[in-house]
């Protein structure tokens, strides 16, 4: 910091200049993103909240109605009954969450976690700091996790089991009604991780969707993490935990000696309403009908993509659930490499040797087209 300030004219300048340096996701270049463009309504939301801590709800009960009327939203859409949650930091957080609560709640000397070998890198993070075991189940041949293996991963030191409803990789669902009568067998919790799918599946067409079924409907799901950062295209950093019942939720509960509210549950203290303002705002403008419009759009760009991807002669590695697709070249990761050359944000899954691509609401049809003119050149060099 210098010791004498700039005209704000200068700094305003000055932060335009280098916001440029940033990708905009206008362009269509991004395809690789698990985020998008907010909506307007979005930007205003967050602009007014800006000031708001939710750590202090006393102080601000407005900022505290937004999230208890955000989660009840997200609540409802899930099938929970009691609307218990909060609008966290992102997917990491409320992972964190849900096993940091499932762990106090157990009797466990030496707690394990059973995550499918698709689950999200954050249950690294969060075994390390809780002091988890993190016990891997192995998958089928269509990347959902193999349930004989979940069953032979159980002991009587599991605390929690990790189903994932949209891979972050793959966009894989997966089989969360059998994995839930497993959880009540045995008296474990089930925790869903749909930090992506959570605000797709609700709004896929009937069919698709009765097929994936994840949410509390499925007695043995006690918690569900549902990012609105992802598909529910609010502003970073916005993710959601819902919770079954309050009573899992005791667990994790601190008392806060010197605030307007005791206690606290949240792992942050000082946050911001502002993301939480714009993931209400846009619940409220988009509402069920602007969400399916936006999920149908994805859809139906996923199935181009991936209709001409195949006829192209290159290799798919799964038939998309959601709108994630991935393929291989006979060089992917030359191929990924060629397109981020030519100014594509894709990413390259060294697990599975594949391109993967994301399809946000922020793609149209006119940047796949021009992606799969760049992609016939980068499989030709
Ligand atoms: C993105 C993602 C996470 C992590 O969320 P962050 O918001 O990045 O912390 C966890 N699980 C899945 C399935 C995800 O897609």
């Amino acid at each position: 910091m210098d010791s004498k300030g700039r005209s704000r004219r200068q700094v305003r300048a000055d932060l335009h200049r280098i916001l440029m340096e940033d990708t905009k996701y206008d362009k269509g270049t991004v395809l690789g993103s698990m985020c998008t463009k907010p909506p307007r309504i979005a930007k205003i939301a967050h602009q007014m909240f800006v000031g708001s801590n939710l750590g202090d709800p006393g102080m601000f009960p407005g900022s505290r109605r937004l999230e208890r009327e955000a989660v009840h939203k997200l609540s409802n859409l899930l099938h929970g009954t009691q609307g218990v949650g909060f609008i966290v930091s992102g997917g990491t957080e409320a992972n964190l969450m849900a096993l940091w609560a499932a762990r106090n709640k157990s009797k466990a000397v030496n707690p394990e976690v059973i995550v499918p070998e698709s689950a999200h890198f954050s249950f690294e993070k969060i075994c390390d700091l809780l002091k988890l075991k993190l016990v891997r189940a192995k998958l089928d041949s269509s990347y959902k996790v193999d349930l004989k293996s979940v069953r032979s991963c159980i002991s009587d030191q599991t605390v929690s089991i990790v189903g994932t409803a949209g891979t972050a990789e793959l966009g894989i669902v997966d089989p969360i009604p059998n994995m839930s009568e497993i959880a009540l067998d045995h008296e474990i919790q089930l925790h869903v991780d749909a930090a992506f799918g959570g605000l797709v599946i609700p709004f896929l067409e009937s069919d698709m969707r009765d097929s994936l079924k994840f949410d509390f409907q499925q007695e043995g799901v006690k918690s569900i993490t549902v990012d609105p950062h992802k598909m529910g295209m609010s502003i970073i950093p916005a993710g959601g935990i819902l919770f079954r019942d309050l009573a899992t939720l005791q667990h994790i509960k601190t008392e806060t000696p010197y605030l307007t509210e005791t206690p606290q549950y949240t792992f942050l203290g000082t946050r911001s309403a502002a993301s939480v303002a714009a993931t209400w705002a846009v619940f409220e403008s988009l509402g069920r009908e602007g969400f399916k419009k936006a999920v149908k759009q994805c859809i139906a760009l996923t199935r181009y993509l991936t209709e001409a991807i195949k006829s192209s002669g290159l290799e798919l590695v799964i038939k998309p659930t959601l709108n994630i697709m991935a393929f291989r070249t006979s060089n992917s990761k030359a191929t990924a490499q060629e397109l981020g050359r030519r100014g594509w944000f894709v990413s390259y899954v060294p697990r599975l040797d594949c391109i993967r691509i994301v399809i946000m609401p922020h793609v149209k049809k006119r940047h796949l087209k021009a992606f799969l003119r760049d992609l016939d050149k980068s499989t030709k060099q």
